[in-house]
């Protein structure tokens, strides 16, 4: 036994109950041993990473930001594939792998998702899936792209993502889009805007990535200006990029895509060029992602 699961199996029992038991008795002369269980089965397994992150990009699972963007693409992809193979979401199982590539030392560590078979010694779907070709076909299926027979099914798939009542009415994730019963845990990490960002980044590396295209313009044409009042800040643009100005502390608080990288060492162009407008006007430049702006849009403080 455990002392933990003693504890826990307690607090499932009515209180009356609970106070007749007797705590558990050691034998002090033994020591305690310590164990790992685990249960191993064997199934197929498809994994899919980005194999090169774009310059400007971040893909890094330990920012909460990518990690959100993994774990986003990840249940995007198995609802995908649950409808292109017909069956449930939970006959297929999903994970997030960090990775970090050691034949090339100076590549940031990335991730990538992995789907199996729930089943033991199971259908062969993650085989399948595994094809490239069929995964290109995924890919393009879940972004309402797929040409030929499933041309169809691929929009019924996509439009209600973009549907303008669902992105007007969804900043984040919702049980339309990619929250169910089963990624609870993940709900407010999942955002449907980076799902198919991630979609169209494994598609194309040189895929736009910014927030005055697709699904982000009408978002940050809601939010910014919002924000920036809430945290009394006066709205500009920096370098092209919406910003809200902190009188007080001589802040400039720069509104970024969720995937941008804010080391200076891999800066897009145009972050780079906000940074230094905010510097010629003599304000400190901190950039904060939309992500976080819909989710904890106090969290950045005003001292
Ligand atoms: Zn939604």
């Amino acid at each position: 036994m455990t002392e933990n699961a003693f504890d826990q199996a307690l607090l499932d029992l009515p209180d009356q109950d609970r106070r007749t038991i007797r705590p558990p008795q050691y034998d002090g002369a033994t020591p305690p041993v310590q164990q790992a269980l685990a249960a191993i089965s064997s199934t197929d397994v498809m994994t899919a990473g980005i194999n090169t992150t774009p310059v400007g990009l971040r893909l890094n699972p330990a920012v909460p930001e990518a990690r959100a963007a993994w774990y986003s693409f990840g249940f995007l992809v198995r609802r995908a594939a649950a409808v292109r193979l017909d069956v449930a979401e939970d006959e297929l199982e999903l994970g997030v792998q960090p990775v970090v590539d050691f034949s090339s030392p100076f590549s940031p560590p990335s991730a990538r998702v992995f789907i199996s078979d729930s089943l033991e010694n199971g259908a062969g779907y993650s085989t399948r899936l595994g094809e490239p070709a069929d995964f290109e076909e995924l890919l393009l299926f879940m972004l309402g792209q797929l040409t030929g027979p499933d041309a169809a099914r691929s929009r019924a798939f996509f439009d209600p993502f973009v549907d303008s009542v669902h992105e007007r009415e969804c900043a984040t994730s919702c049980h339309r889009c990619l929250r169910e019963y089963g990624n609870m845990a993940y709900h407010p990490l999942l955002d449907w805007r980076l799902a198919l960002d991630m979609a169209r980044l494994a598609l194309d590396p040189a895929a736009r990535m910014d927030l005055t295209s697709g699904c982000w313009a009408p978002l940050m044409a809601r939010t910014a200006g919002p924000f920036f009042q809430g945290l009394n800040l006066v709205q500009t643009s920096l370098g092209g990029l919406a910003t809200g100005m902190n009188a007080s502390t001589n802040e400039a608080v720069i509104l970024i895509h969720p995937l941008w990288d804010r080391d200076p060492a891999n800066m897009r162009p145009e972050l780079a060029a906000a940074f230094a407008a905010a510097e010629r006007k003599g304000l400190q430049p901190v950039a904060y992602s939309i992500f976080r702006a819909v989710r904890f849009p106090y969290e950045y403080k005003v001292e």
